[in-house]
């Protein structure tokens, strides 16, 4: 978490791949999202929770910030619980690294200059446990909707070589240990690497990538990976271009595609599909601001009936002599928000064998998605077999 800067950590994986991508940024606001404050409210939690496990918060200090913390609207169950997760990592990792250090540095929260090799650049630690030889840093993402790796995570190596640039001249640091807590999705990523390793991919990657970021100058990269949180990623030229090559792609003449062109052409659908839907986004969003795209207009959607005032209607209703029954419904609430109330562990206790979970209906994905492909017995092969 942090103040904006032009080449910050979280987008590090952008500009050093796609390096006009940062100034290109430049021409759009940099808005937060709703799920950012939610972010930030669960890193204040876990600040507090776990400055209170290594005494940098004062009991009568922790319950009088928790009172306050709790007063917050992004307070629930649920987030608690996703927070204790965290803190509990957190803590086996501060009693693991005190089992073989004496005296190791716990900082929470600690801000991590980067600058001498990414210019302006800092970052925040969310954890930092410095210790002889080795130096530990905790990331927690509060996200729910993509599990991040730690392995070769641009972000998390900007966070260590910040904290090696402050403390390799106190400890000897060798190793360097980065994890990702992200409670919602179960994932706790963990990727180590030498303190040589780190500066030499910082001397020779990451410092070329951030000059070339900060002038302006070197490529544009589009992909899936680079573009998806991009704030150009609706008008990015690069981006349309590298799209709209597919219109140009040259079928063989034949009434009908073959396989392999169907598999070129699925190859590249799902990133035309996002790019169509960015665009057409960015473009709603301007038409209802008033600009003119030719052969458009805005409309008004469908709407539902609602009531106006809820508590007249009631009251007209029980005036006129309709019954509770008739007028109220009962339903059991949905599983996300009972688990919210409940929270998940009483929640899987109470519930437990009550809870069940049909398979999911057929999909076609890429071969880069990590879920695992069906095993599928409607193959030709398989039916061919089945004849014999
Ligand atoms: S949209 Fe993609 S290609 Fe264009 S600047 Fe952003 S990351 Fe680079």
């Amino acid at each position: 978490m942090g103040m904006h800067c032009l080449l910050s950590a979280s987008s590090a994986h952008r500009w050093i791949h796609c390096n006009k991508s940062a100034r290109l940024e430049e021409n759009f606001e940099n808005s937060t999202s709703v799920f950012a404050e939610e972010g930030t409210y669960m890193h204040e939690l876990g600040e507090l929770r776990l400055g209170r496990y290594i005494g940098a918060v004062k009991e009568s200090n922790y319950k009088k910030k928790l009172k306050a913390v709790q007063l917050n609207q992004f307070f629930n169950s649920e987030i608690e619980e996703s927070v204790e997760v965290y803190v509990a990592f957190a803590i086996e990792l501060i009693e693991a690294t005190r089992k073989s250090c004496k005296d190791p540095i716990i900082l929470l929260e600690q801000r991590l200059d980067f600058s001498k090799y990414v210019k302006s650049g800092f970052g925040t630690g969310d954890l930092v446990i410095v210790a002889d030889g080795t130096l530990e840093i905790v990331d927690l993402k509060g996200g729910a909707g993509v599990s991040v790796s730690a392995e070769c995570n641009p972000q998390m190596q900007l966070y260590a070589l910040g904290a090696l640039i402050l403390f390799d001249c106190l400890y000897d640091i060798k190793a360097v240990r980065m994890s990702i807590c992200q409670p919602r999705l179960n994932n706790i990523s963990t990727y180590e690497l030498s303190a040589e390793e780190l500066l030499a991919w910082a001397e020779d990657v990451l410092k070329p990538a951030a000059q070339l970021a900060w002038d302006g100058e070197g490529e544009f990269e589009p992909s899936e990976y680079t573009c998806k949180f991009c704030r150009a990623k609706a008008t990015c030229r690069a981006r349309a271009e590298k799209n709209l090559e597919m219109a140009r792609f040259e079928f063989r003449q034949a009434s009908l595609l073959t396989k392999d062109e169907i598999t070129e052409v699925l190859s590249q659908a799902d990133d035309i599909a996002k790019w169509c839907r960015d665009i057409w986004a960015w473009a709603e969003a301007m038409a209802i601001d008033g600009e003119d795209f030719e052969g458009f207009k805005v409309v008004s959607g469908r709407s539902n009936r609602a009531y106006g005032d809820e508590k007249s209607v009631i009251k007209k209703l029980t005036e006129a002599g309709y019954s509770d029954d008739e007028i109220y419904a009962r339903n059991l609430k949905g599983i996300t928000a009972l688990e919210k109330v409940l929270g998940k562990k009483v929640f899987s206790e109470v519930l437990a064998g009550l809870i069940t979970k049909p398979p999911g209906k057929y999909t076609m994905v890429s071969d880069s998605d990590k879920r695992q492909a069906v095993i599928l017995n409607n193959t030709a092969e398989a039916e061919f077999k089945e004849e014999i």
